[in-house]
């Protein structure tokens, strides 16, 4: 039913298109030129002069050849680098890259799966609701596609995106994050000649992290402190320094509390910090920035969406896995809009690193998957 070596030539040519984050422009041309000529109507949202991107967000719609609820099929056009000339190799039915930059299976094996399973559509003349294939820009750096997406222009209130590893698994569960730059200000002074005269941010900010919980926290939340900068000199009592830390959370309310106690242990150590020069109090102090970086994304087991990925499995008789992701994507977002979105795996390997692979059997197999869930859809 699928077309292998259709399949293949979809990925290869993708591939071959560098689109980094911000520099999707040649990628968004052909992903347009090829869902018209599958009979889409494409357009492009304004997200693109919004960030920053040669590209918007891509919105292809296939009308339906019957009634029900539109279905949403989402990926992302852009990848992470080193991206410039890619060259995809095809050995043994697995592709690679030269060795030199990433493969950009992220996210173009999901991408080619996408258009494969409607052109299988098409031929074997399947029955299925509207489809709505909604493509972002600038997911790697922060999901800023799928965040300025305009929700309103989308029907569909359900729907997968293509964007994990590994074959027949959907992932219904990502955390949420809050990422925080938190900077320490401290007092400036000679380190040998008069240090009561100072207050050594360094030291302020070493024993709150002392005191801070980090790591692991629990089965459903991480913390880290990922950099630290600061100082001048050895012979200055240094006055500033900057964190750069993240906490993560399946649970809304564990992400607030690990926050609040991070920045709870600075805060008692700033005020800790005081000295009295020339009679009066010269303090620490502390400035704070902290982006909820996404929300929490839970597609409870019950949800249509995964019965209906159920079902699909079990009809292709594959053995299936429902599982939690580690990190945000753009799933998490869709969700927080009102789109119930699991992530399937697109057979993508080795993701982020020069090492990417994609094997064109496991891309028939999700082919497979997805052309089943969409005919049940
Ligand atoms: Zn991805």
């Amino acid at each position: 039913m699928i077309n292998r070596q259709r399949i293949s030539d979809e990925f290869a040519r993708q591939a071959a298109i560098a689109s980094p984050s911000f520099k999707e422009g040649g990628m968004a041309a052909y992903l347009h030129e090829r869902l018209v000529r599958m009979g889409a109507a494409v357009e492009f949202d304004r997200t693109g002069p919004l960030i920053g991107s040669e590209s918007g967000n891509l919105i292809a719609r296939f009308p339906g050849s019957k009634q029900g609820a539109p279905f949403m099929l989402s990926g992302h056009m852009d990848t992470v680098t080193p991206a410039e000339g890619v060259e995809p190799v095809l050995e043994n039915g697995v592709f690679r890259s030269k060795g030199e930059t990433i493969l950009g299976a992220d996210d173009k094996a999901g991408l080619s799966e996408i258009i494969e399973a409607i052109e299988v559509l098409k031929e074997q003349r399947i029955a299925h609701v509207p489809l709505e294939v909604v493509i972002t820009v600038c997911e790697e750096i922060g999901l800023l596609g799928a965040k300025h997406l305009d929700f309103g222009t989308l029907q569909a209130k359900w729907g997968v995106a293509l964007d994990t590893c590994g074959i027949d698994r959907a992932i219904n569960r990502a955390p949420a994050a809050n990422r925080m730059i938190i900077k320490v200000f401290g007092h400036e002074a000679h380190a040998g000649v008069a240090p009561e005269t100072g207050i050594s941010a360094i030291q302020v900010v070493s024993k709150a992290i002392a005191r801070m919980p980090l790591g692991r926290i629990d089965a459903e939340t991480t913390a880290n402190i990922g950099v630290i900068e600061g100082g001048l000199a050895a012979n200055i009592i240094p006055k500033q320094v900057t964190l750069k830390a993240e906490v993560r959370s399946h649970n809304p309310e564990k992400l607030r509390l690990q926050t609040e106690r991070m920045l709870k242990y600075l805060e008692e150590e700033v005020d800790a910090a005081t000295i009295v020069l020339d009679g009066k109090p010269v303090h620490a102090a502390l400035a704070l920035e902290i982006n909820d970086d996404y929300p929490a994304m839970q597609v409870p087991p019950d949800a249509p969406i995964l019965k209906l990925f159920k079902e699909a499995g079990a009809a292709l008789r594959r053995p299936l896995e429902i599982a939690a992701a580690g990190g945000g994507s753009d799933a998490n977002i869709f969700n927080q809009n009102g789109i119930e979105t699991v992530i399937l795996g697109s057979g993508m390997e080795n993701v982020h690193s020069v090492n990417e692979e994609v094997s064109v059997e496991d891309m028939v197999k999700v082919t497979e998957l997805l052309v089943e869930m969409i005919r049940r859809a």
